[in-house]
């Protein structure tokens, strides 16, 4: 399985990281590790590089942190992702979009969105995928991304349930992470039935979402699968390997043969 959207540099991890990234190769092809702030890319570059192959990353600015990080810090890491970007670095630009949960002032927002449409430009620029948050604010992001050219282009829906946007979705070609959120989420499963398993990747952003407030790994993708497999009535290893194959797809990856 592939998680494609994780955050491995996290201070969760801190003691016992490459332990938790070796056991994941036991039993996952792949994982996609988000940085979503400028402080993480070290980290994240780290990881990748000691794990060549298997971690791959993507390069974002979180909606959520437009109120602490200054414009010129996020200016100069535009330079930092298109250096990275040119050197064959990164899969992604993300995560990349709004947060109308935890930003709720007008001012905020609109910052968001110009950031937002920042990046997608960014991502087109340099033509790598787009991971989008769109956490309260998904019908926001489908429209700013429809008429910023993203139709038919590679996006990716990131922790996504608004089941009423699927025709859209599957019109633009665009794909959809889901993760154990699936287990709670009405919206989810829906979303999950009426979208094509061709536009479905798997995802669990650890270290959140774990199982009762436990700290959250890549592993959790078997949770979605599995859901996923009930919903859609086929094997957990259809599943597999048609989200699999999306991943892949998506993100251009060269995995390191076992
Ligand atoms: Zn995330």
């Amino acid at each position: 399985m592939i998680d494609c959207h994780a955050h491995l540099e996290q201070d969760d991890y801190n003691k016992d990281r490459q332990k938790v990234v070796d056991g994941l190769k036991k039993k996952m092809k792949a994982v996609i590790t988000c940085c979503a702030d400028p402080k993480d890319w070290e980290r994240t570059k780290e990881i990748v590089e000691k794990n060549k192959g298997f971690v791959f990353a993507t390069m974002g600015v979180h909606p959520e942190f437009i109120k602490d990080i200054p414009i010129e810090d996020i200016r100069a890491f535009f330079d930092v992702i298109r250096k990275e970007a040119k050197a064959g670095n990164i899969v992604g630009i993300g995560e990349q979009g709004l947060d109308y949960h935890w930003v709720k002032e007008f001012i905020f927002r609109d910052k968001q969105k110009e950031l937002f449409m920042k990046f997608i430009d960014l991502s087109k620029e340099l033509d790598l995928p787009a991971i989008i948050h769109s956490r309260d604010a998904t019908l926001e992001c489908v429209v700013i991304l429809e008429e910023r050219g993203m139709k038919g282009r590679k996006v990716l829906l990131h922790l996504f349930g608004d089941h009423k946007l699927v025709p859209r979705i599957i019109a633009n070609g665009w794909y959809v992470s889901v993760g154990p959120g699936i287990q709670r989420s009405k919206g989810i499963r829906k979303l999950v039935r009426d979208l094509p398993l061709s536009q479905i990747v798997l995802e669990t952003d650890s270290p959140w979402f774990g199982e009762e407030g436990e700290r959250g790994t890549p592993l959790n993708t078997f949770k979605a699968a599995e859901k996923i497999a009930e919903i859609k009535k086929i094997s957990i290893e259809e599943v597999e390997k048609q989200t699999d194959k999306n991943a892949i797809a998506f993100y251009g990856l060269k995995l390191k043969s076992k």
